[in-house]
């Protein structure tokens, strides 16, 4: 049995999801030590173990060690099963990540799913829901499956509440591609979402986008939620391009001013326009898990590889024969190759 080190790299819970995707789509059992040991809180959350139940759930997997705070799991996959899924995470804990964890095996297996996640829809340190369907789920329906998602409630940290729904139809094979340019821009959009909370701070977040990146007044909207458990506050750019759309997204907290948030959000939609690059820092290492699974791989330029990338190109290397090549290019453009060996 293949055993990981959960605290190498960057040692967060996403050596957990992506060995538990692994392990189901390559039917390898693993056991898993030092569980997020590098967080203030380690061990398993319950954003984790619903991930780890949604895994043996699908994967039909038998378990050790899944309970919250647990530092050490085995899992023996039996087989997917593709189907129909109801996971609650129960507290505000990321819809989004516990979806990444399944989400590879349902691509390529043997009928449909459709799965309901219930929990927070956009979470700091987690792919926002926007960001899953614009940036992300278009560029993995490129590869073959079909895949859909809706947001029905949305659900902010830390009253949660918020469901999506996800349906996939497979593909036999994944086809990867290259990602080397975004082409032109054809859209910019700025959104600032409230929910139980006052009008200003949108307004004031989208003031601050406007004036620092000069733009008028007919990309910026605000989206005030309604159906909200509680009080919620994200902003988001979105730059459509020829070849994928990217979204930004900053998170409204207790004690930091609407002002900041947008500026955070504004400095890393900057930081990727001025690059040049088609794959923003979140999307590169999220890419990497797809195309390592495809028949011929692929290769994207992205900017300055994250700590978190490396991680996963590590967990990557553990359980897949496959070659993944980082080189710098020029300035801010880095380029990542993935080709199975
Ligand atoms: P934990 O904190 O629970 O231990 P972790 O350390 O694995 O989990 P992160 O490394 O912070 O969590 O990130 C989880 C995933 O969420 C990564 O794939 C990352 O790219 C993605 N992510 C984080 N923020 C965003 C964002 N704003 N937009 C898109 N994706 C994001």
């Amino acid at each position: 049995m293949l055993t990981i080190d959960g605290s190498q790299g960057e040692g967060g819970g996403q050596v957990l999801r992506s060995s538990l995707a692994l392990s189901l789509v390559t039917g390898r059992p693993f056991r898993i030590t030092n569980i997020r040991a590098a967080r203030k809180k380690p061990g398993l959350m319950r954003q984790h173990l619903t991930a780890v139940r949604a895994a043996a759930d699908v994967g039909g997997a038998q378990l050790s060690g899944a309970e919250i705070g647990s530092k050490e799991l085995t899992f023996e996959p039996k087989g997917v099963r593709p189907g129909e899924y109801h996971f609650s995470i129960g507290t505000a804990g990321s819809t989004t990540l516990v979806l990444q964890t399944v989400l590879p095996a349902l691509l390529t297996a043997s009928g449909a799913s459709e799965l309901i996640l219930e929990g927070g829809t956009h979470n700091m340190q987690a792919p926002p829901f926007d960001f899953l369907e614009r940036t992300f789920l278009p560029l993995v329906n490129r590869m073959g499956p079909r895949i859909e998602a809706r947001l029905e409630c949305p659900g902010f940290y830390p009253a949660g509440g918020g469901k999506i729904v996800v349906s996939i139809e497979p593909s036999a094979t994944l086809t990867g591609f290259d990602l080397l340019e975004r082409g032109k821009i054809r859209r910019k959009e700025a959104r600032a979402v409230i929910a139980r909370l006052p009008r200003h701070i949108a307004e004031r977040e989208l003031d601050v986008i406007a004036d620092k990146l000069d733009w008028p007044e007919a990309c910026l909207s605000i989206d005030e939620v309604r159906a909200s458990k509680g009080p919620g506050n994200v902003v988001m750019i979105e730059i459509e391009c020829e070849h994928l759309t990217e979204v930004f997204t900053a998170f409204g907290q207790r004690g930091v001013s609407a002002e900041s948030v947008a500026s955070e959000v504004v400095s890393e939609a900057r930081e990727y326009l001025d690059s040049g690059v088609p794959v923003g820092r979140h999307l590169a290492d999220q890419l990497l898990l797809p195309l390592a699974l495809s028949t011929n791989g692929g290769a994207y330029r992205t900017l300055r590889p994250s700590k978190h990338t490396q991680t996963h190109i590590d967990v990557l290397r553990l359980f897949l024969d496959v070659d993944i090549a980082v080189d710098h290019r020029e300035g801010g453009c880095w380029q990542i190759g993935v080709r199975l060996s």
